[in-house]
């Protein structure tokens, strides 16, 4: 059986890297698309491990978001307005929000 080496194209972290990659070159044990990869830069693994990392990242701004608008949503509660006026603000603060949700 034919001995494959890891295909992946590491680009070293200096000022000419991204002009000068080298190949992986460790042994692979790992087929996709037709090439070979080590364990660790196995195109299946890196992938799964992004989306983790991606999830990840959108939990930790979805909870950051949550205590802002809560915060906010208090600020507006014990702000100097007459009560009657505050579920409008609220309203439209929340729709600020939305907006700019949007955007990011
Ligand atoms: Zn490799």
């Amino acid at each position: 059986m034919d001995k494959h080496t890891c295909c992946q194209k590491i680009y070293p972290n200096d000022k000419w890297g991204s002009f000068n990659p080298h190949t992986c070159g460790r042994s692979a044990s790992y087929e996709y698309e037709g090439k070979w990869y080590c364990g660790t830069h196995d195109p299946n693994k890196a992938a799964v491990r992004e989306e983790k990392l991606q999830a990840a990242r959108q939990e930790r701004a979805k909870a950051k978001q949550a205590l802002i608008d809560d915060y906010m949503e208090k600020a507006w509660l014990s702000a100097a307005l007459p009560d009657s006026h505050k579920p409008a603000f609220i309203a439209g603060w929340r729709e600020c929000l939305k907006r700019s949700h949007m955007f990011r």
